[in-house]
Parts: structure tokens; C-alpha cells; sequence
């Protein structure tokens, strides 16, 4: 039924029918046949060791057992996505994120994409709020829905500038570049807080929300220091601006210090509004939306749109929590992260190609730069892409402000086994493209 042939002739059939911005990673694209635990198979044999759980989807481990079978059990009685029915599979997984969420009286919406949950946001937002003007942090990535580009700082990842939403962009997601760069953690903050208060300043008209990631995922792993949102929100509560808080890299611990990115942040409360998505269905589509109440229920509209809560994709979230906290999963990304991060700056010690090791949990950066400057290295970056698939691991590429940043999210429920092994790899293929001639 999907025809036969190998890798080229499908990439050939990829190409001849699929957009051409739909970007392959690899020079010669790997097809994914089957997955196990922190492992995949492409069609040609080869295993790789997962690094990027396909940028954070696979949030446990791959083929996980419960889920695969939630999933079947639930296909098998009832395939079929509406909101108009009462849909127990759905009440149950909203009532277990309303309840990890933190926020005051909570209410739940699912969608299918981390996208649509930071569109459904802005409209909340906006409509609670009567404004479409916006915040968001420089550097950042939101998704690329048409308004969801227009709160994407990150302009390699905004493929458009004409969104309808006026976005005002303030300082407080990079910490290593850019003007604050050099100040300590109290100094960046006291900074960002004052170009939040001048870009207010100058704003006619009231502002809706402040969106942010409390790490920059494509961004390249990089966050401001602990508690810089709790100092934004002193700015914003006074003119009752709202904090919408996008988790959807930083969610279901995998930052390992806290369930929820905000938390490190949560000296004045939880945010107003937080989106999730990507890896509570470990690769099956969920995205969603929890907000206060009064927020939430601002909208006199019948749904969004007929798939978000699907009974499948529920029965997956559902099962995929579970594990996830059963396994503890966000205490194993505390302990195998910080072991990961420390082996990896151990291994890259003294290499003119990496800038900085960063990261929290398992969402770790590796900065690249040309060596004997502070220059992003891009290209670089795709070349240790290849010789990491050569050795077996799969990685991102193509974070940060110059697209200089590896990144590092694998399930999880990596094994420090598995950190070490795949720490090893990477050395090796950062040290064999420190090694070549500069491109
Ligand atoms: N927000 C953030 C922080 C993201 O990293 C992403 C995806 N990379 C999105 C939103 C969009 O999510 P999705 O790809 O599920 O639409």
C-alpha cells in the first residue's frame, strides 16, 4: 500500500510530491522503521541511540508497552474524534493535568499540536484581554501557525512577518549573548525587568499576555536566571497583563528539577495560562491548553476544532503519565541529565569548537562557535550531525540565534549506560569536525 524500494526512491517520492520547505535532517535522510526503549532502527538496520526522541515527542521510551497498548485497546472499540459526545478518556486526562498544573482553578482544552495550543492561547488571551498586542521574549519559538510566527523571535523559524498578532519583544530568554550577556543572575534580571517597563512605557493601549518558554527550546536550551518571571510578573500584575507559560519543552519534568518550567519561577504564583503538547502522548498527537477559569471560559464558541481529545491520543496520554510517574521519569531526568552534562563538558574540555555546555534534566545545548571566535558555526553543527548518525546517535541541530546549537532530549527514561555511550559518540564526532579545517 506505501510501495516498495529503498530510502532514495522514497526520498525521490518525498520530494516529487511533499513542500520543499519540509526540511530532511541528514544529507542522505533516515527512515524510521521501528523503536525500542531509547533505540531505533532505520530500514536499512542500521540502530540508532535516540538523543532527540524526535524533538521531544517520544517523551518515556519508544514502542512503551502501556502505551502501545492503551492505544489498541481504545482503537478497537471506538476510532473516532469529536467534541460533541461526552468522551471519558478525556475528562480523566484533563483531570490529571489540572491537577499537576498548578494553576488556580483550572480548566483544561486539548489540541492536536503545541501550535494550536499557543494559538488557542493568544485567542484567549486576546479576547479576555480585548488587546492583540502581545510580549514575547527575543530568540523565541512559538510554532509556525499564522500567529503563532508572529510570537516566534527566532527569525530562521518565522517563515512570514505577516501575523495578525502585534507582538512587542523583551528581553529574557538568552543569557550567554546579547547585551545583558555579561551580568550576573540579579543584574540580567533587574535589566530584563527594566525593558519589560520601557517597552511598556512606550506602548499605547493595553497589552494582553506576556508568552514565553521558560527554557528556549529551538532557541537553543538557553534560559534566564531562577526566578526572572516571578520578577515579569510584579511588572505584569499591575496592569493585569497575562503570563501564559509554554511548556511544551519543558513540561512532565523534563527539565528535572521541576514538573513545570514556571516552577522555577514561582515566586509570585502560577501562570495565568500554560500550554503542553509534544511528548504526554509519546508520539501520538496531543497538545492543550490549561488556563484559570475566568480566562479560559472568556470564549462564547463551540470548541476550536473537532480533533483536539481524541479517545486514542487520550488513552495514550493517559497511559504515557502514568508510566511517567510510576518510573518516576522527571527524578531520572534530574539524575542522568546532571550526569550527562557533566561527562559531556568533561569530553569537550579544551575543544576551540564548543562554546558552552548548558543545560537542565535531560534538554541539554552544546554551543557551537568557529574556533578562536564567539562566530556561530552552523555548518559545523551539520557535520557533527553526520558523524554522530555514522556512530550511531541521533541529535537535533539548528537551535539558537545563530542555528549553532546541538541539542540534546532524549526519552526520559535514558539509562546513565546509555548517557555515557552516547557521550562517547559525540565526543568523537565533536572531536573529528574540531579537527578538520574550518568550511
Ligand atoms: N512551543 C515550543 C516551545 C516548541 O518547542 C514547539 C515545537 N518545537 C512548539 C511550541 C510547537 O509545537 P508543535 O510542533 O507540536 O506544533
Amino acid at each position: 500500500m506505501t510501495g516498495g524500494g529503498g530510502p532514495e526512491q522514497l526520498l525521490a517520492r518525498h520530494r516529487a510530491v511533499l513542500p520543499d520547505w519540509l526540511s530532511l535532517y541528514y544529507e542522505r535522510p533516515v527512515e524510521l522503521t521501528h523503536g525500542e526503549g531509547r533505540h531505533v532502527w532505520d530500514s536499512e538496520g542500521n540502530r540508532y541511540l535516540d538523543f532527540f526522541g524526535g524533538i521531544l515527542t517520544t517523551m518515556t521510551a519508544h514502542a512503551l508497552p502501556e502505551v502501545g497498548r492503551a492505544v489498541a485497546e481504545q482503537a478497537g472499540r471506538l476510532l473516532h474524534s469529536s467534541t460533541l459526545y461526552l468522551n471519558r478518556p478525556m475528562v480523566a486526562l484533563a483531570e490529571r493535568i489540572a491537577a499537576l498544573s498548578g494553576i488556580r482553578d483550572p480548566r483544561v482544552f486539548f489540541t492536536t499540536s503545541g501550535t494550536e495550543a499557543n494559538d488557542t492561547a493568544l485567542l484567549l488571551a486576546t479576547a479576555y484581554r480585548r488587546s492583540n498586542q502581545v510580549l514575547a521574549l527575543r530568540n523565541s519559538y512559538h510554532g509556525r501557525s499564522f500567529s503563532a510566527v508572529g510570537i516566534t523571535g527566532n527569525s530562521a523559524w518565522s517563515p512570514t512577518s505577516l501575523s495578525p498578532v502585534h507582538t512587542l519583544y523583551v528581553h529574557g530568554g538568552v543569557r550567554t549573548r546579547g547585551p545583558f550577556a555579561a551580568l550576573p543572575d540579579a543584574a540580567f534580571t533587574e535589566a530584563c525587568v527594566a525593558d519589560l517597563r520601557d517597552v511598556l512605557a512606550q506602548t499605547r493601549g493595553g497589552v494582553a499576555a506576556l508568552i514565553a518558554e521558560p527554557v528556549q527550546g529551538v532557541g537553543g536550551f538557553t534560559s534566564g536566571p531562577d526566578g526572572l518571571f516571578a520578577a515579569f510578573r510584579e511588572v505584569l500584575d499591575a496592569e493585569g497583563i497575562l503570563w501564559i507559560s509554554d511548556e511544551v519543552q519543558t513540561g512532565w519534568g523534563r527539565t528535572g528539577e521541576h514538573f513545570w518550567g514556571w516552577q522555577a519561577h514561582a515566586g509570585h504564583g502560577p501562570p495565568d495560562v500554560l500550554t503542553f503538547a509534544k511528548g504526554i502522548g509519546n508520539g501520538m498527537s496531543i497538545g492543550g491548553v490549561v488556563a484559570r477559569a475566568e480566562v479560559m471560559n472568556c470564549l462564547d464558541s463551540n470548541s476550536i476544532s473537532t480533533f483536539g481529545g481524541s479517545p486514542v491520543t487520550m488513552a495514550a496520554g493517559l497511559a504515557n503519565l502514568e508510566y511517567l510517574l510510576a518510573h518516576d521519569l522527571p527524578g531520572n531526568a534530574r539524575r542522568v541529565g546532571g550526569l550527562l552534562i557533566e561527562r559531556l563538558r568533561a569530553v569537550t574540555a579544551g575543544l576551540g569548537l564548543v562554546r558552552e555546555v548548558r543545560g537542565r534534566g535531560l534538554m541539554i545545548g552544546i554551543e557551537l562557535v568557529r574556533p578562536g571566535t564567539d562566530l556561530p558555526y552552523p555548518a559545523a553543527a551539520s557535520r557533527v550531525l553526520e558523524a554522530a548518525r555514522a556512530g550511531g546517535l541521533l541529535l537535533g541541530k539548528g537551535g539558537g540565534p545563530g542555528g549553532s546549537v546541538l541539542r540534546i532530549a532524549p526519552p526520559l527514561s535514558l539509562t546513565a549506560a546509555e548517557a555515557e555511550a552516547g557521550a562517547e559518540v559525540l565526543a568523537a564526532a565533536l572531536r573529528a569536525v574540531d579537527a578538520e579545517p574550518a568550511a
